[in-house]
């Protein structure tokens, strides 16, 4: 039976990056070698990587701008430290939207000032926070693009002179923005991209070698930059994947041609939900996420009823996180738009039987 992953990360994948990367395993491009087994340092896996950089420019629009593409490893949850590392010198602003930047914050803490210039923890992180001000005297302002576990997504980013950095780990590749008003950009790759393991960041080098403190080698921006984001041995599989997948989607067309399916996913499901009485909308409807819808029924007697119909239609991965309840559908870039129709279906049958 056709399965449909709706897992909010790691996440679903295109099908023949997966077969590609499963063959590269066993054998590498027909050199009767694994890929996993050969050095990073071969010919063959220098141009993997130096495809995956040049493929993340290329898609993100923001080649020969200054920017470099990075894959590194420790996941988005070290460029939270990272980022404080290599940029915070005294103060930095931090947008609070939910799980993710709280744990930014934190981290951020440990080696500077934080003004948390806005926040949406009075609801439960539902709503994005607009027409906050911004401090001119911050060292940069992070935001998260998307948040993975309450379904809100930035539509509009806010204009200031201060440097922007944006977690995009959840929503990367999956819609266009203006990508050169950011001045760094990181995501973990398991959200849509590839296998955990490797965390994509887009830097503008100018903003580097700002900071007074001595920064540790491993956490050091400039040294990854200056040895091709192979200063030490990287995840070869996840990068290899990762590439694979950047290949898809140029091949489709690009963010844009993603973004136009992605729009239809989600308006499919939003609107199923809005007209469904037996089910509520859990993030402010301006502020909904099109990578990650989360919902909650209006009856908690129907759980039971509900949960067994979507396991039989072959849907993996609705529950809810914890912080919210109710469920979350995630439907990043290679979920199908027949994916959610199956959902959609479950949903109206659901009314129809209740
Ligand atoms: C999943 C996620 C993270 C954490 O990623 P790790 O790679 O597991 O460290 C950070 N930010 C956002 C927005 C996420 O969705």
């Amino acid at each position: 039976m056709k399965k449909h992953n709706f897992s909010a990360g790691p996440c679903i994948l295109p099908k023949e990056v997966m077969k590609r990367a499963s063959e590269a395993v066993l054998d590498f491009d027909g050199l009767g070698l694994s890929l996993i087994e050969i050095s990073h340092r071969s010919k063959e896996f220098v141009a993997v990587m130096e495809e995956a950089r040049a493929l993340s420019l290329e898609l993100l629009g923001l080649e020969d701008q200054g920017y470099q593409a990075l894959f590194l490893q420790g996941g988005a949850s070290l460029e939270f430290l990272m980022v404080a590392y290599n940029l915070l010198d005294k103060r930095a602003g931090y947008v609070n939207t939910g799980t993710w930047s709280s744990k930014a914050i934190k981290e951020a803490k440990l080696l500077g000032e934080v003004v948390e210039v806005a926040s949406s923890k009075d609801k439960n992180f539902n709503y994005i926070p607009k027409g906050y001000g911004i401090p001119e005297n911050l060292d940069y302002l992070h935001l998260t693009s998307n948040n993975t576990i309450f379904g809100t997504q930035i539509k509009e980013f806010p204009t200031t002179s201060v440097p922007l950095v944006c977690d995009m780990s959840s929503d990367i590749f999956s819609r266009q923005l203006d990508f050169s008003k950011f001045d760094l950009i990181y995501a973990g790759a398991q959200k849509n991209m590839g296998p955990a393991g490797t965390t994509l960041v887009v830097v503008k080098e100018d903003i580097l070698g700002k900071v007074s403190r001595t920064i540790p080698s491993m956490l050091d921006y400039k040294v990854h930059i200056s040895k091709d984001s192979m200063f030490n041995t990287p995840s070869v599989f996840a990068v290899y994947t990762s590439m694979l997948t950047l290949r898809w989607l140029k091949d489709l067309g690009g963010i844009s041609a993603i973004e136009e399916i992605n729009e239809k996913k989600a308006k499919l499901l939003y609107s199923e939900i809005d007209l469904n009485p037996l089910f509520n909308g859990f993030a402010k409807a301006e502020d909904r996420s099109n990578m990650n819808a989360t919902f909650t029924l209006a009856e908690e007697g129907l759980k039971e009823t509900f949960d067994s119909m979507w396991r039989e239609a072959g849907i993996n991965g609705l529950n809810g996180h914890r912080s919210v309840g109710g469920y979350r559908a995630s439907m990043y870039n290679a979920l199908s738009l027949e994916s959610v129709g199956v959902l959609v279906d479950v949903m109206s049958e659901l009314e129809r039987k209740a």
